[in-house]
């Protein structure tokens, strides 16, 4: 008789339904992760309002796990056995185009469905595509040979590992793309966890400074973002958010800006074009979908000689890069690490992360288990 799998399945723009789901037989070249933790992201948010891409679909793309049954195959090309706790990657690569040779699995064609309308990405993928397990709010997630797998560094617990995504991206955006390094200045708009991860990292790379923006709903945020390092904070609602900056920097600008704002608006934008040092400051950006900035200042970008570049997603270094920085008890994670809900509340776990559901969210987690 085959098993089951409980799973809340998104069957309508912000409507969630548990459900069961079969267990699906496991060929030598698969595994199955039980699945311990499932971050909610600022990006879900978004997703959930939005209609469904043909069927419906297991959400969830930031997912820790133990590794509850291995095929051989997948055991020898992977280096796993059953019982490793792992981080897993949202994106299932191809596996043999120039990105994927770099670890850089967000350009691969194969990940987007923007270039590929039938990409598989884990928390985005319908139920329709067999064996449908392709989301972390689930009890078990279906990984294929081209999964992409971050053994959990021993001591570090599953939620604080479920941290992963936001961190990695944080150390991606922040000193790989920013170029943050020892002694820099800072400017980070927007203390979500996408942001007050973009401020560990700063602080953790050596910056001399990191100032981290929001807004008066914002004021715990702000306590942990100083609680995490950051030098100065700014309610950009009460206060003159640019004044304050030239203030802080002595006059000079911050080097870099990484506007975690999440929807690329224009107050943040040209606050951090503004921010930056006179000559060769560096803006990292994101803005989803169709976003438009039509009297965006490019002369003014072009007259201060700044670089911008767009914030996406993360790298296989960054991610390994994130779990170290996790492990490293530097940083006091529990002040992030604000919520956890059950299978059955995912829907209220979501609308948390927004702003409208259990107050003081931070980092949301879903286990599936509880
Ligand atoms: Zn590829």
């Amino acid at each position: 008789m085959p098993e089951k799998v409980l799973a809340a399945v998104k069957v309508g723009p912000a409507t969630t339904e548990l459900r069961e789901i079969e267990l699906p037989d496991l060929p030598p070249d698969a595994a199955l992760l039980k699945v311990e933790v499932a971050g909610v992201c600022g990006t879900d948010v978004s997703q959930y309002k939005l209609p469904l891409r043909g069927a419906p679909l297991i959400m969830g793309h930031e997912n820790v796990g133990y590794l509850a049954r291995v095929g051989t195959q997948f055991a020898e090309q992977k280096g796993v056995q059953e019982g490793d706790l792992v981080f897993l990657e949202e994106y299932l690569p191809c596996g043999h185009c120039e990105w994927d040779h770099m670890g850089e699995y967000r350009h691969c064609a194969a990940t987007e469905w923007f270039y590929d309308p039938n990409a598989i990405r884990y928390g985005y993928t319908p139920v329709s595509t067999a064996p449908s397990l392709w989301g972390g709010f689930s009890r078990y997630i279906y990984l294929p040979l081209n999964a992409v797998l971050h053994k959990v560094p021993p001591g570090l617990p599953p939620e604080e590992a479920s941290l992963a995504t936001p961190m990695s991206n944080g150390i991606q955006w922040t000193l790989l793309d920013g170029g943050v390094g020892y002694g820099a200045s800072v400017l980070v708009e927007g203390p979500g966890q996408q942001g007050l991860c973009c401020a560990m990292a700063a602080k953790a790379a050596g910056a001399g400074c990191v100032i981290v923006t929001g807004t008066s709903r914002d004021v715990r945020r702000l306590e942990v973002a100083r609680a995490l390092g950051a030098d100065a904070v700014i309610d950009v609602e009460q206060e003159d958010a640019l004044a304050r900056v030239m203030t802080v920097t002595g006059g000079r600008g911050v080097d870099v800006v990484i506007d975690c704002t999440s929807g690329g608006s224009r107050a943040p934008v040209l606050l951090g074009i503004e921010a930056t040092k006179r000559r060769g400051g560096t803006m990292v950006i994101q803005a989803e979908g169709s976003a438009v900035f039509p009297d965006f200042p490019i002369g003014r970008v072009t007259r201060k000689g700044m670089t911008l570049k767009s914030a996406r997603g993360h790298s296989h270094r960054a991610v390994e890069l994130a779990l170290q920085h996790l492990a490293s008890s530097r940083f006091p994670l529990e002040l992030i690490t604000t919520h956890r809900f059950g299978l059955a509340e995912v829907d209220y776990a979501i609308k948390s992360v927004a702003g409208e559901g259990a107050p003081g969210a931070i980092h949301v987690s879903v286990l599936p288990w509880k």
